[in-house]
């Protein structure tokens, strides 16, 4: 039978191959190091799934709740937003979905016509293009790199706005890149979307209780509080709960553009869980920061450790030190061993032969560059325990340093 062209243009997530693989030669006996992971190894706070047994003797933990959540649940996630970034903000609503992956992916729904361009900034995370291209739209990705600290230079930004442009999505902290974007260049960015009133903006913040070296991120929004009229932003339980199968996310956002997402949320999956929103309505997320401090502890010290080891080992232009969300990201191309795959060609991108055979040797698993937009490199996870991580990262860096 016949699939439609819609979705053979789309790829695979090359994350969840990846795990795949991963756990299949785990299956087969191999010790396998998975710094694939965007997710905590741990449970989340014990005071919110308490909130999650409570809710469980109520019928309406069961039952549909409105379209586009509570409505005790979405004044709560917009008095915190205002309180967390020191932002007002008249004629904005929240729609609570099905994780924030539904929510950007109903967002773009709700703006996009086909043909529109959507600017990504690169590297960006995996699953920004195919959601574009699902509706229709153009993906138009801007290049970083570690050298400029994985901060798209603006002019190169400015450059690409054209009159198809209709959005830009922006992630602080970034997935894969381990770092958010200094406040200097979010101002100087909030100033170039000044000029530019049409477009829309995407902020993805679900990695925004995630950094663990000062300073803390800020948003574009907070400089020209006038963007707030046109931006998106979007938040999870995710990752900074360690809730990723509970699949909550959220949307605040202009009044019009809510109720767009509302429609297809209506018509899709009608809303998110009723028992997660409940429990969340109860939970009280001052108890966050709590939760919160051995996981940073543990995120800066796997960063230092990595650090340490390729600065030891006379590796040093690979890098940029990472100081949020769980990532660490690797540029193989200025390695010893990268002459092996590249021979007379490095123009080419061969992440995706380097981390299957790192996977197929040493086995580890890391997470390409080439669908983060920023080729010959990869993405590791900080998330494992001190120990194996210590062993992957020495077999990793011998690898990297052997021609
Ligand atoms: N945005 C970014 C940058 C991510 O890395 C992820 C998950 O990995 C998501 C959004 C989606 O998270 P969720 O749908 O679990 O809320």
């Amino acid at each position: 039978m016949l699939l439609s062209s819609r979705v053979k243009g789309v790829s695979d997530s090359i994350t969840q191959q990846l795990n795949e693989k991963a756990q299949n030669l785990a299956e087969e006996g191999q010790i396998i190091y998975n710094l694939s992971a965007g997710q905590l190894p741990i449970k989340p706070p014990q005071e919110f799934i308490e909130k999650i047994q409570q809710q469980l003797n109520f019928l309406k933990s069961y039952q549909y709740s409105p379209v586009t959540g509570i409505p005790e649940l979405k004044k709560k996630i917009l008095s915190q937003h205002f309180e967390k970034r020191k932002i007002e903000g008249e004629g904005l609503d929240v729609i609570v979905s099905n994780g924030s992956k539904q929510s950007i992916y109903i967002a773009l729904g709700a703006i996009l016509d086909p043909g529109d361009e959507v600017i990504l900034l690169a590297p960006y995370w995996v699953s920004y293009p195919e959601m574009i291209k699902f509706w229709g739209g153009i993906p138009v990705p801007v290049k970083s790199n570690v050298y400029d600290a994985f901060s798209p230079v603006l002019e190169d930004i400015a450059k690409v706005i054209t009159p198809r442009t209709k959005a830009i999505i922006i992630n602080s902290p970034n997935n894969p890149a381990g770092i958010h974007y200094p406040e200097k260049w979010m101002k100087a960015f909030a100033a170039l979307m000044k000029e530019h009133s049409e477009v829309w903006l995407l902020s993805d913040e679900v990695y925004s209780d995630l950094s663990y070296f000062d300073p803390e991120p800020t948003y574009f929004y907070q400089h020209e509080p006038s963007l707030i009229e046109r931006t998106m932003s979007f938040g999870a339980i995710s990752k900074s709960l360690a809730a990723t199968g509970l699949r909550l996310g959220w949307t605040i956002a202009p009044k019009s553009a809510v109720s767009a997402m509302g429609k297809i949320q209506g018509q899709t999956t009608s809303g998110a869980s009723a028992l997660i929103q409940r429990a969340l309505v109860d939970f009280d997320f001052s108890q966050l920061g709590r939760f919160l401090e051995p996981v940073k502890v543990h995120l800066r010290r796997s960063a230092n450790m990595i650090r340490e080891k390729l600065r030891a080992s006379d590796l040093p232009n690979l890098w940029y030190q990472s100081h949020s969300a769980f990532y660490f990201m690797l540029d193989f191309s200025r390695t010893p061993m990268f002459a092996r795959f590249a021979g007379e060609h490095p123009e080419n991108d061969y992440s995706k032969e380097i981390c299957q055979e790192i996977l197929e040797t040493l086995g580890i698993a890391l997470v390409p560059g080439t669908d983060f937009g920023l080729p010959n490199s990869a993405r590791m996870s900080l998330t494992m325990e001190e120990v194996p991580f210590q062993e992957a990262i020495n077999k990793l860096v011998t690898y990297l340093i052997t021609p």
